[in-house]
């Protein structure tokens, strides 16, 4: 038996207990004729103590970090208890070790705060995978997994694996393909995600189904970015948005309560796609703190229920200054307590929003001083009422600091959600323990494709439209004549049913209720430039499905790995895959991607001919 006990087990109720550890050295000291050695496992850190009597043979194997160790002895009480650490208050009195394995001088030292840079550390992540950082983070994940997983089989989803050499599922990425030996000259793509494969199960009559699945997208990478990341992948039958939405904000409550701790009660609040896009500048809004938008202008598109405040707008007319009466959109955030800003950090701020990444010319300032009265950089052309009519838009209270962004629609509300997050992180309201959930509603159902001139599926070509809104796709004509007014166009204007998870602003899950009849799906494929040909060529398995009695069904998938991050802490999914790749897709530990042998292209039947 190579140990009876872990490094992480044994307590003071131990002592005099004779046992058996086997780990890594992870430290040596040496007091004169008595050495201690830092026993680590998975578990913890045990201390073993060598008296003289193994003096000697200590001297003849000497033990080095890493080494794999294994020591018997007796449990004993320790002298100096560390209470840092649960095994901290017993050590054992060895009488006699075995060095199972030696290790070369780690290139970096295996510690929480390790000396090791990036590149080195992945270089050597099965070092790396031995930190307690790390492998607190690859506890977390496994523990997501299963939570998941409980809650899913109590609902009665059942897990179907799905395969990975296919066809290619469209997701809005690059695909990886794979070369087919034994059909020559042609390719495998790799599932961006199982979307066809799940819709097809619930055309087999599978109405739960659920995978954690690896999806592959040949995307240029960020840090919560990878080429082949994992998603709880999900698919009910026979149900409507709300019944989704129902089921799986559960799924995510219960990952809080069982991996967290957290009992998150309340109901997951929702927006519209619309309204966060007025109200915080973009579609995954952080909602654990408030600094929404004033929307001082009167946007081109009206959402439901805004339309009296956005008249009501002191700047919604002309004005006299001529930045405002110019812009499209004119966006306001109050900054809480921030009147007492001092010239150089309001001007600070305005080159923040200077700065090529946000891209503004600049930013208008009101003072909303705490005994009410109001100064600007604008005072010129606004009156105190005026100011006052502003503040309020923004619903800024006295002690506020209001910045206002003027300019292009889009840039604007690009520019102003940039500034509300930097904002806010700066005053600590992003606190990364505390998590605030949000359904983000009713999303556009097509997106304008410039430089094609057509119109792309925001979220994938399966996605139905909202019922009422059925009969707008199918009576009009796809084709855009005026590139310009495309906004003008019916379908511009259809959305879709279909819906995001945001977790603290960022995007953790999406989905959408499904099409299930050949018509509209061959219709939603004609809109997006698919003649018969093509759609036959690439779908033609799911539209034959649809002729035989396709349930009505939707879906959902979370970003599995972003979820555990966020959970976690942290901003970088890297830390939450044991085997992650860097930011060229490389995986420096494997060095893969790499060449392959002349015999395997010969087998392939290809030639390799760079085009640069
Ligand atoms: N397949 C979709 C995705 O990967 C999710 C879904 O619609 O269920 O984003």
């Amino acid at each position: 038996m190579y140990r009876t006990h872990t490094c992480g087990q044994l307590r003071l109720s131990d002592v005099k207990t004779q046992v058996t550890l086997a780990g890594w050295v992870q430290t040596v000291r040496k007091f004169g004729s008595i050495t201690f050695v830092d026993l680590r496992d998975r578990y913890g850190i045990t201390q073993l103590l060598f008296n003289e009597s193994l003096n000697d043979n200590l001297e003849n194997q000497p033990l080095g970090r890493e080494f794999v160790l294994q020591a018997k002895g007796v449990v004993n009480e320790r002298s100096n208890k560390n209470l840092n650490i649960p095994t901290g208050e017993v050590e054992i009195l060895v009488n006699e070790f075995t060095i199972l394995n030696r290790s070369a001088v780690p290139p970096f030292s295996i510690q929480d705060d390790t000396d090791g840079g990036d590149d080195l550390r992945m270089k050597y992540r099965f070092l790396d995978l031995r930190r307690n950082a790390v492998k607190k983070n690859l506890e977390l994940r496994y523990a997501v997994n299963r939570s998941a997983r409980n809650y899913l089989h109590q609902n009665g989803f059942m897990d179907i694996e799905t395969p990975f050499l296919i066809k290619s599922t469209p997701e809005g990425a690059r695909d990886f393909v794979v070369p087919s030996r034994m059909n020559p000259g042609q390719f495998y793509a790799l599932p961006q995600s199982p979307q066809t494969f799940k819709q097809l199960l619930m055309v087999s009559g599978y109405d739960r189904y659920y995978q954690v699945v690896k999806c592959f997208r040949d995307e240029d990478l960020r840090a919560d970015r990878q080429p082949e990341f994992t998603q709880i992948d999900c698919e009910m039958a026979f149900v409507e948005q709300e019944d989704i939405l129902e089921m799986f904000e559960g799924l995510i409550k219960a990952i809080f309560k069982d991996v967290k701790g957290i009992d998150y009660t309340e109901k997951v609040e929702r927006t519209t796609w619309e309204e966060a896009m007025w109200t915080y500048g973009n579609d995954k809004p952080d909602i654990r703190f408030g600094m929404k938008l004033g929307n001082l202008k009167h946007p081109s598109t009206v959402f439901s229920g805004k339309q009296a405040e956005v008249s009501a707008s002191p700047l919604a007319g002309t004005t006299g200054f001529g930045v405002f009466d110019n812009a499209e959109t004119i966006l306001g955030i109050a900054i809480p307590g921030a009147a007492e800003y001092t010239r150089k950090q309001v001007d600070e701020l305005t080159e923040w929003v200077k700065r090529p990444q946000v891209g503004m010319q600049g930013l208008v300032n009101i003072r909303y001083n705490s005994d009410g009265s109001l100064k600007s950089s604008v005072d010129k052309f606004f009156n105190e009422d005026q100011l006052k009519a502003i503040a309020n838009y923004c619903n800024a209270q006295p002690g506020d600091l209001i910045v206002v962004l003027a300019g292009k629609e889009e840039k604007t509300r690009k520019a102003a959600s940039q500034l509300r997050l930097e904002l806010a992180q700066r005053l600590g309201l992003r606190k990364d323990t505390e998590f605030k959930l949000l359904w983000v509603l009713d999303f556009p159902l097509f997106e304008y494709a410039e430089e094609e001139n057509r119109w792309v599926a925001r979220h994938h070509p399966f996605t139905s439209p909202k019922p009422d809104q059925i009969s707008v796709m199918i009576n009009n004509d796809p084709k855009i004549k005026d590139a310009d007014k495309y906004l003008d166009h019916p379908y511009a204007n259809i959305k879709a049913n279909a819906y995001d998870m945001v977790l603290n602003g960022n995007e953790i899950g999406g989905g959408s209720i499904r099409i299930f009849q050949r018509e509209l799906q061959e219709k939603m494929f004609a809109a997006l430039g698919m003649d018969e040909h093509e759609q036959q060529h690439k779908f033609g398995f799911l539209l034959g499905a649809f002729e035989y009695g396709a349930p009505p069904h939707g879906g959902i998938a979370f970003g599995f790995d972003r979820l555990c991050a966020i959970l976690g802490g942290s901003e970088s999914i890297r830390d939450f895959i044991a085997f992650p790749k860097n930011n060229s897709g490389r995986d420096v530990m494997l060095d893969a991607p790499g060449t392959i042998d002349e015999k395997q292209f010969d087998e392939l039947q290809i030639r390799l001919d760079l085009k640069s």
